[in-house]
């Protein structure tokens, strides 16, 4: 980062908005009037707009297992991608698979993220063990979603099994549970 030779840098998140095409047309102009005559905030997105490629890339050949905004999803569907995705509500659960012909899949978790400002989420498995976890993923306002991108390497690999996907935000004492997600996965016929 080379904020520095600038006075009032932009921040990272209305980068990452301006790059998604996600800001609002008068933030959009400040911006980019901003980049036009920084250097400093133009090499900040440029390298915005690099990793985003290499995301990109690797989220459409199903490579990461991640967390991506709503608009990063839309994105790769606007792009021509076969996205096959599952929404679900807390507490509930999705028959879900996958196909030779999906170049992603997605799972898209309702929750009231209202007053929270960290959350991890959390893979279990069938017995319930914790098999993986993203700490602090990224929260913006106005989502009332989590949007992840799954392996799909890793799901074609599957066999009939069951998967539960958990938020939950640390609190004094412990963490609180937001919402927790059940997929009953079978394999592509
Ligand atoms: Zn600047």
């Amino acid at each position: 980062m080379n904020a520095a030779a600038c006075g009032a840098p932009l921040d990272l998140p209305a980068l990452l908005d301006y790059w998604l095409g996600d800001l609002a047309p008068g933030a959009v102009d400040s911006v980019e009037e901003h980049v036009m005559s920084c250097a400093a905030c133009a090499d900040e997105l440029s390298g915005l707009v690099a990793v985003g490629a290499g995301i990109r890339r690797l989220a459409s050949a199903g490579r990461i297992w991640t967390v991506v905004p709503g608009a990063f999803l839309q994105r790769l569907v606007d792009e021509g991608l076969h996205v096959r995705q599952y929404r679900l509500a807390p507490g509930g659960s999705v028959q879900c698979t996958v196909t030779a012909s999906d170049d992603v899949v997605a799972a898209r978790l309702d929750a009231d993220l209202r007053g929270i400002t960290r959350a991890h989420l959390v893979k279990l498995d069938a017995a319930g063990r914790e098999v993986h976890r993203i700490e602090d993923i990224p929260l913006s306002d106005s989502s009332d979603e989590v949007v992840i991108i799954e392996r799909t390497d890793r799901l074609r690999a599957l066999p009939a099994v069951i998967e539960y996907l958990r938020l939950v935000t640390p609190e004094p004492g412990g963490e609180r549970v937001v919402g927790e997600y059940t997929f009953i996965h079978t394999p592509s016929p």
